[in-house]
């Protein structure tokens, strides 16, 4: 059985690989050619100055550049594996492929584009010889971005941490190291629909936040554009709330009640003054509202059923069409 599709209890009684490196560096890169080379030869020199043994796994996201060529060319003495996946499945899937393939005792996820510093990954180590299982960059501020995409994240993490169990920090970022056991408990999880941030919340484990101002990219440019966001968002939404669902039971209960109430005094005023204007435009606004708020409910219904669907079906989270290696397979 493979690891990923495992219960976690059994994947803990599975002996420790031999010769496994300290470290896996898992890099999701997307139509990254400018900055692949430069990332794999700067981690690759960071990591040789922090730990004895380390492994580099570059997931290519599908790219439509030379982005897995480059990164091929970049391999001379350095421990790295390249995934090539079938298509472009998203940040969320590269980075499980990756974490899948990874064989560390600690595993990284970095961005390709060298935004994360290399810098903090001493204190991550550092945090992690003190026991702390997860040690996640926060962002320090959001001062770069646009007030109304502060605004958005803002709310949207609120939304998110409305009735979900797992804590669910703000402004994490996916650059962490993350023990063994807390990758095998992620590559455990069934499933499809993933959404990495609150993945990394539900999962627990003894964790330590770290701040980190954010570099500008090196090279091209950012692939999270408002469609993907949205897109993003609403996974996390369906798959850490059920109270988008729940709270039509609410506002259809106190709709109910409020029009007995105005029946009621309908009925009354018909009875003292007795009937004056036909009364068409409350009926106006009383239709279209409703109609505009049935269809709402609706919408929330169907993205609920759309996760469903998606994971009724079961397809794999993601395909690797071709894997380019300079290390033996450990596992
Ligand atoms: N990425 C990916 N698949 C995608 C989109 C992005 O693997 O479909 C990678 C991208 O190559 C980069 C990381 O995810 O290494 C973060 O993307 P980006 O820098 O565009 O996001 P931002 O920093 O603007 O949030
Ligand atoms: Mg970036």
């Amino acid at each position: 059985m493979k690891l990923a599709t495992m219960p976690i209890h059994d994947i803990q009684a599975v002996p420790a690989p031999v010769n496994v490196p300290e470290l896996s560096f898992v890099i999701p890169a997307f139509n990254e050619e400018e900055n692949i080379a430069e990332t794999i030869r700067r981690v690759n020199d960071e990591a040789r100055t922090l730990v004895r043994s380390h492994e580099i796994i570059v997931v290519d996201d599908g790219s439509s550049d030379s982005t897995f060529e480059r990164a091929k060319k970049a391999t001379g003495h350095i421990p790295l594996r390249i995934l090539r996946l079938s298509r472009n499945f998203g940040k969320e899937q590269a980075i499980m492929a990756g974490l899948v393939a990874s064989t560390g005792s600690g595993v990284v996820i970095l961005d390709a584009d060298l935004q994360e510093p290399l810098c903090h990954l001493a204190t991550m180590l550092q945090h992690r010889a003190e026991g702390f299982e997860v040690v996640y960059a926060v962002r320090a501020h959001r001062d770069d971005e646009p007030c109304l995409k502060r605004f958005f994240s803002g709310v949207f993490y609120k939304l998110l941490n409305l009735g979900t169990e797992a804590d669910i920090p703000a402004d994490a970022r996916d650059f962490r190291l993350m023990d063994r056991r807390v990758v095998d408990a992620l590559c455990a999880l069934p499933e499809r629909n993933r959404f990495m941030k609150g993945l990394y919340g539900w999962v627990g484990f003894r964790s330590k936040a770290i701040p980190i101002e954010l570099e500008q990219r090196t090279g091209g440019t950012s692939k999270f554009g408002f469609r993907n966001l949205l897109t993003l968002g609403l996974t996390g939404l369906t798959s850490f709330t059920s109270w988008p669902l729940r709270v039509w039971t609410l506002i259809g209960m106190s709709v109910a009640a409020l029009s007995i109430l105005y029946g009621f005094w309908i009925a009354a005023k018909t009875m003292i003054f007795g009937v004056d204007v036909p009364g068409w435009s409350t009926l106006a606004v009383a239709v279209f509202l409703l109609g505009g708020v049935q269809l709402i409910s609706i919408g929330v219904l169907g993205e609920y059923l759309a996760r469903v669907f998606t994971e009724v079906k079961g397809r794999p989270g993601f395909i690797i069409a071709e894997t380019h290696s300079l290390i033996k397979d450990q596992r």
